[in-house]
């Protein structure tokens, strides 16, 4: 996903290299050709700006270190800073004290939710947990059996809506399947929601109710890092309608330019705690900044 920026960057910061001391002027020429690699990459024009002005601060401050040459210096500052912009340190899932935990997911269609919805199954009960997924994308056409063959395949039981059971009001799937978990002593519930393809009232409607009945733990807003700038809007109208604790960042096994990835978190506020790269369940992990600038950086 980042090929043309980490190879940009990469060739930016060669120029560097065995240059005895940088003046503001060099400094000043980096800075601009890092801002371009970014704007290429589609990352959102305000976290580009913000980026530079702290690249260019630090590496003009009195920064001094005696082990790194100013070349390696300016590549410590941008490494920095990207892990900055990614959010830092890794962020944990947020679990309840009181079991079950809630997890709910909100994004487009498309986003990757219901895959995402599997992986993150998965992941739970490698970590020890006992989680149960809750079906409440009732727009999509199947996308109820979709869940139910990841949830087969993570080994995780799926609760449908059924006869009785909450059929074709996905607010009723959502608080009938918590209280299945808090029954069958499930430790994690997530809950997979409709998306439109679009930003859609009635989506953000329908959302904005299913976080109020089953008041999840965590909301995590599932964003296609494939859609580039849009990615970053969707994220504004989503935090804006509905509001989310995280972000998982899909596809990024994609060739797509990566901004939004790189934007996301500096946009919207809220840390991305998950990363797919893949449409197999196991294409996914954790989310940790350091080692996603590293990738960048090449
Ligand atoms: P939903 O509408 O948000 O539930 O989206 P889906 O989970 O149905 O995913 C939409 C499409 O994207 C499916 O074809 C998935 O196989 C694919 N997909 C999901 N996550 C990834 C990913 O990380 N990488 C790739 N390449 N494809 C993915």
């Amino acid at each position: 996903m980042f090929n043309t920026l980490s190879d940009r960057l990469t060739s930016v910061l060669q120029n560097l290299r065995g240059k005895g001391r940088l003046s503001d002027a060099d400094i000043d020429a980096t800075a601009r050709e890092i801002r371009v690699a970014l704007l290429e990459a589609d990352v959102a024009l305000p976290v580009v700006r913000a980026f530079i002005a702290k690249v260019k601060e630090r590496a003009k401050g009195a920064e001094v270190s005696q082990a790194l040459n100013p070349a390696q210096q300016v590549v410590k500052i941008v490494n920095e800073e990207l892990v900055a912009i990614l959010g830092g340190e890794t962020r944990r899932l947020n679990l309840a004290k009181n079991p079950p935990t809630v997890v709910m997911l909100a994004g487009l269609q498309g986003a990757g939710k219901t895959t995402l919805a599997g992986k993150l199954a998965r992941w739970l009960r490698a970590q020890g947990h006992t989680p149960l997924l809750v079906a409440c994308d009732l727009q999509r056409p199947n996308a109820v059996t979709q869940l139910q063959v990841v949830g087969e395949r993570a080994g995780v039981p799926v609760f449908a809506p059924e006869p009785g059971n909450g059929v074709g009001d996905p607010v009723a799937v959502a608080r009938l399947g918590v209280a299945e978990a808090r029954r069958a002593q499930h430790d994690v519930v997530v809950v997979d929601t409709a998306g439109r393809l679009g930003v859609d009232e009635e989506m953000m409607r329908q959302a904005v109710d299913i976080r109020a009945a089953v008041q999840p733990d965590e909301v995590l807003f599932v964003v296609d890092a494939m859609i580039g700038q849009d990615a970053v809007n969707t994220a504004t109208a989503f935090r804006d309608g509905v509001g989310f604790t995280g972000v998982v960042l899909t596809k990024l096994d994609g060739d797509a330019r990566g901004g939004a990835a790189l934007s996301v978190r500096e946009v919207t506020g809220q840390p991305i705690l998950f990363a797919s790269n893949g449409e197999k369940l196991e294409d996914f992990d954790v989310f940790h900044p350091d080692r996603m600038a590293s990738r960048i950086l090449g």
